[in-house]
């Protein structure tokens, strides 16, 4: 049977014609799918395909506070509860001006993929608010956090909606909400992720993300047979996802040329030395300074028009926000030989780049797939909240080697092969498709 997912698109657009990031994403997942669902009957239910791509709930609230002056603020805030078929809500909140609807909704279903990829037992949300937390003081970003908990209290919880962090919400931001939430309920359930190990967080759950895509990229290298030792690795942003992509790039003994932050990119031929790295670890993670500073202490090659990509590299690892990498970046890195794409961040590439990169030989790994240690971890990280466990370093982090290996492995089953490599985007989708769907499917119409 013939199956017409076009209809499904053009209602996404007729419906929400303004969300822009939430119908790239629509459009991406329903083209890599669309080979499988025509050859696989089970999977041929439109109504359950319509209903995966619209959120279970939006959650819309305002955030009123009084700053260290006195003065009343006023943001946005809101948590899309996307998909429970598997799990618990499980996402991130973003801190950042740009957050708005279409942005929460990509990124919501989004993780529904991802979280379904890991295997694990998980749903997915995402959520956020127009604050910018570099812009404040530490005591007013406690104020805005706990007027931000404050408001959505209600709806955490460990057995239903279970936050994290993501751009502008780490460790510190967890903290404040978590604290605050659990003075209002009166109780200790471990409804957040990425909590300070002393507040119940899990060991590695800061570097998951990054050491999971670069675990991602070692099987992929080992599988070609290509060396890691020496390989020149290019990464953007210098946040929680970027630094810790470098620190296990450099630890698998790659050369890690750049990395970057809105102001600018830092260029480093030969690749950071440990020293650098030490710096540029501090200054960013704890001291919250800015890359052109760390470019300056070295005396680095610094530029605030250039991309990373600019710069000729084997794996190109972006690590900042969606949308950072158009199809003339893939153009570029193309021309300069660069052999792997992975996706750090969510949805960094256009989808004109992604097509690029396929067309043209390069292993390109999507971040629903190179990017789940962070939702990963989490998801140990609420296992040893709910059996009241510390698991240790080594355990954590050999079982984050197995989730990412079991997700390559489901990219490489569903994906077949273009070009000479596993297509990582058909696969990831696929393999989170099919999880969903049987679960959706066996829980009835709801
Ligand atoms: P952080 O806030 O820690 O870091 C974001 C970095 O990206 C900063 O260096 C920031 O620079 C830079 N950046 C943001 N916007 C731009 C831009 N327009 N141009 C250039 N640089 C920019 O966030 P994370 O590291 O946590 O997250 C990064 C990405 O990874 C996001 O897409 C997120 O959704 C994704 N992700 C994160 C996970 C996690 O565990 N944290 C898990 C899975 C995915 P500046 O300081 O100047 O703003």
């Amino acid at each position: 049977m013939k199956v017409d997912l076009r209809k499904i698109r053009d209602e996404a657009h007729g419906k929400y014609p303004d969300q822009r990031e939430y119908l790239q994403v629509v459009e991406s997942f329903l083209d890599k799918i669309d080979d499988f669902v025509q050859k696989n009957s089970e999977f041929q239910n439109v109504a359950i395909i319509r209903r995966m791509l619209e959120p279970d709930r939006i959650i819309d609230f305002r955030i009123s506070w009084l700053n260290g002056e006195g003065k009343e603020e006023l943001h946005r805030g809101y948590r899309v509860q996307f998909n429970r078929s598997l799990g618990p809500y499980k996402g991130g909140f973003r801190f950042h001006p740009s957050v708005n609807l279409s942005v929460l909704k990509f990124l919501g279903f989004e993780q529904s993929l991802k979280n379904s990829l890991t295997g694990l037992q998980l749903g997915a949300g995402k959520g956020g608010s127009d604050f910018n937390p570099s812009e404040y003081s530490e005591e007013d970003v406690m104020r805005f956090c706990q007027a931000f908990a404050a408001q959505f209290f209600h709806y955490s919880d460990i057995d239903s909606d279970v936050p994290a962090g993501d751009i502008g919400v780490g460790e510190r931001e967890i903290g404040y909400i978590f604290g605050f939430t659990n003075m209002l309920k009166r109780q200790f359930d471990g409804s957040y992720t990425g909590k300070n190990f002393y507040s119940g967080g899990s060991r590695l759950r800061p570097e998951s993300t990054g050491y999971g895509c670069l675990y991602f990229a070692e099987q992929l290298l080992k599988d070609v047979g290509y060396d890691a030792e020496g390989a020149k690795v290019n990464i953007s942003g210098s946040g929680n996802v970027a630094i810790f992509a470098c620190e296990k790039a450099m630890e698998l003994g790659m050369k890690v040329q750049t990395l970057s932050d809105s102001g600018g990119v830092v260029y480093c031929e030969g690749g950071f030395t440990k020293k650098m790295f030490k710096f540029v670890k501090e200054h960013k993670l704890k001291n919250r300074g800015r890359i052109e500073e760390f470019a300056k202490r070295f005396d680095l090659e610094f530029s605030e028009d250039k991309k990373p990509w600019d710069y000729s590299c084997k794996l190109a690892i972006p690590c900042a926000t969606q949308n950072e990498l158009e199809r003339s970046d893939a153009v570029t890195l193309v021309e300069n030989d660069c052999f792997a794409l992975l996706e750090g961040a969510n949805m960094p590439c256009t989808n004109d780049a992604v097509q690029y990169f396929l067309e043209n030989g390069v292993a390109y790994v999507p971040g629903k797939a190179s990017n789940a240690g962070g939702v990963s971890v989490s998801a140990f990280e609420m296992t040893q909240n709910r059996l009241g466990y510390k698991w240790t370093k080594e355990k954590v982090d050999s079982r984050l080697r197995k989730t990412m290996k079991y997700i390559y492995s489901e990219c490489s089953n569903y994906g077949g092969k273009i070009n000479g490599h596993t297509n990582f985007v058909k696969g990831a989708n696929t393999a989170g498709f099919v999880r969903l769907y049987r679960a959706m499917t066996n829980q009835g119409v709801l």
